[in-house]
């Protein structure tokens, strides 16, 4: 982390794309009321970790310290703004039951124990990190993807706009419906998104992924997706 003076720069890049959000979704109103009715706590996931270290791009970047750096910057910005926020996990290292011996079973009980801290958690919403990674170099830009119910969608939508907006980055696919195959969003009984912040796969987009700023303005463009 960059110290406080991170954190202030956090803070003012948060105020000035919360400041330009636009109005709400037409025809949504009602659901967003109905999720800003009760404190929410932000539950932050940083993809991956421990023995799964997640995608690695070609100069060795891993996804999984990209993941967990942004997840950090987002966490430390969500509670300088005053809200409630947790993290799934604050570091690379990941403590599996003495059961867990395959990587396959290491993964499953890694993800039981984030659900846990999902479950835990009062009123919660969960914002996922990940990065993307292609065979093509093509595909760039940040993707949001939601769990398959309402406020989940609207979270995710809303969210895809934000990250368009703030990174000037968008991916032309827009926000995607999980299939059934992300096994957090399809158990976490909350509004649910994973957010891909950018492909590994392209060169230009993976040297901003390996930046301070390109980080800090990810962590920004997220948590004023959140206040939209
Ligand atoms: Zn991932």
């Amino acid at each position: 982390m960059g110290g406080l003076n991170a954190v202030w720069r956090m803070a003012l890049l948060a105020a000035v794309l919360s400041a330009s959000a636009s109005a709400a979704v037409p025809g949504t109103e009602r659901e967003t009321r109905r999720i800003q009715d009760a404190p929410r706590t932000l539950v932050i996931d940083a993809g991956h970790g421990g023995a799964d270290g997640g995608a690695v791009s070609e100069s060795g970047l891993r996804e999984s310290e990209v993941n967990l750096d942004v997840a950090l910057r987002l966490y430390y910005l969500v509670a300088f703004l005053g809200e409630r926020a947790v993290l799934t996990r604050d570091g690379e290292d990941i403590r599996y039951s003495p059961d867990a011996v395959t990587i396959r079973d290491k993964k499953r009980d890694d993800m039981k124990s984030r659900l846990r801290v999902l479950h835990a958690a009062e009123n919660p919403v969960l914002v996922s990190v990940h990065q993307n990674k292609y065979d093509s170099p093509r595909p760039s830009g940040a993707q949001v993807i939601y769990a398959p119910d309402d406020a989940s969608r609207l979270l995710g939508e809303t969210m895809q706009n934000a990250l368009t907006d703030a990174l000037g980055r968008g991916n032309r696919q827009g926000a995607a419906r999980d299939d059934g195959g992300i096994y957090l969003l399809n158990n976490a009984g909350c509004p649910a998104i994973l957010i891909e912040c950018g492909f590994l796969s392209n060169p230009e987009e993976e040297a901003l992924l390996h930046t301070e700023g390109y980080r800090i303005k990810l962590a920004a463009a997220i948590s004023a997706g959140l206040r939209r």
